[in-house]
């Protein structure tokens, strides 16, 4: 039966392509932030590429391209250090329109120049062509870490707490007030740099890699409720989150409380906060040295269908972002 990708979805599609190829023996493949393929040095190799799009990803009259060249490299960057994983190189491909100038040429290699050298990643490659009418960036990232310490998404055991790095909601109260024309006093402004410059946690990643007890990880790109699930699904467990226990940062809440917007909705169904989200013992949570913060944990089982229970949720807390599904 013919079916359109607003029905399958984005993950379908994934997973029609997944069950299409198969995965050589030693390396993890599809499924995870990176791909995972042994070196004969005995340390892995980390794999990840990551597309933006003008239209879907970013607004041109909106993002300066400094900032957009920030931002497609740190998307990236930030899957290495979803893993734990030290980034080592990245590779750029751009499709421009023949009528960009260079002065905006200039400017996003100025962006994306910053970011990377803020952690010491050389770009080492990438493909170049024109495209009819927008804008598109590709970027694929390569990273290492010591042979089978990288911390995937099926790692998560029962009675793990739930942690992440950072506050929650902040860029998705940045995306939406750009898209509003909210009056930009210094708490949007802040929302809507972390928007559009987002700094991948690499020290934090691999700091966390360091911790036996740190079972399983990732980063949030698509929001938490989906990239919970994610880590849900792969390690076949539910989970329980406490919603008052979700980092809300001071700006987000003023900004919502004076627009009428519910922070809890952001912070949960908005993505590209790019914090790890990451599941550990309850012993070595005690112990770690990263700032994170507690917002549930992880269960073998769940109340109804639901794979995770939203405890102190004021209304039904829906999904995160799909490419292809309507909301
Ligand atoms: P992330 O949000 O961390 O970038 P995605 O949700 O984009 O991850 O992708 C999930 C997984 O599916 C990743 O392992 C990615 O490599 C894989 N994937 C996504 N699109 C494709 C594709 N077109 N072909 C092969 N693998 C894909
Ligand atoms: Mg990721």
């Amino acid at each position: 039966m013919e079916q359109h990708l607003s029905q399958l979805g984005e993950f379908g599609l994934i997973a029609q392509i997944r069950e299409r190829f198969g995965t050589p023996d030693g390396v993890t493949g599809i499924g995870d932030d990176c791909a995972i393929l042994p070196q004969q040095s005995g340390r892995n190799t980390l794999v990840s590429t990551d597309m933006l799009i003008e239209g879907t990803h970013f607004l041109r009259r909106d993002i300066s391209p400094y900032d957009l060249g920030w931002k497609s490299a740190a998307v990236n960057i930030s899957d290495i250090a979803a893993m734990g994983g030290h980034p080592t190189a990245t590779f750029l491909s751009l499709a421009l329109p023949a009528t960009t100038t260079t002065e905006w040429t200039e400017e996003f290699l100025r962006g994306y120049a910053e970011l990377s050298e803020r952690f010491g990643v050389p770009l080492l490659g990438g493909d170049t062509t024109a495209s009819p009418d927008r804008i598109c960036i590709n970027v694929a990232v390569l990273g290492e870490c010591p042979y089978g310490r990288a911390r995937l998404r099926s790692g998560a055991l029962k009675g793990d707490v739930i942690c992440v790095t950072g506050s929650l909601g902040d860029s998705a109260g940045g995306l939406k007030a750009i898209l509003a024309g909210v009056k930009r006093d210094p708490d949007v402004q802040r929302l809507i740099e972390k928007h559009y410059r987002p700094i991948p946690r690499v020290p934090e990643g691999e700091e966390l890699r360091l911790n036996l007890g740190v079972n399983a990880m990732m980063d949030i790109s698509d929001g938490l409720g989906s990239d919970l699930q994610h880590i849900l699904d792969a390690s076949g467990m539910h989970a329980e989150i406490d919603v008052t226990a979700l980092p809300l940062s001071l700006a987000l809440k003023r900004v919502c409380t004076s627009q009428g917007w519910d922070p809890v909705e952001l912070a949960v169904s908005g993505g590209e906060d790019y914090e790890l989200l990451f599941t550990c013992t309850p012993q070595t949570e005690v112990l770690l040295s990263v700032p994170h913060f507690v917002i549930g944990k992880i269960t073998d089982r769940a109340r109804g269908d639901a794979k995770i229970n939203w405890r102190g949720a004021q209304r039904p807390i829906g999904p995160g972002f799909d490419h292809f599904k309507k909301k």
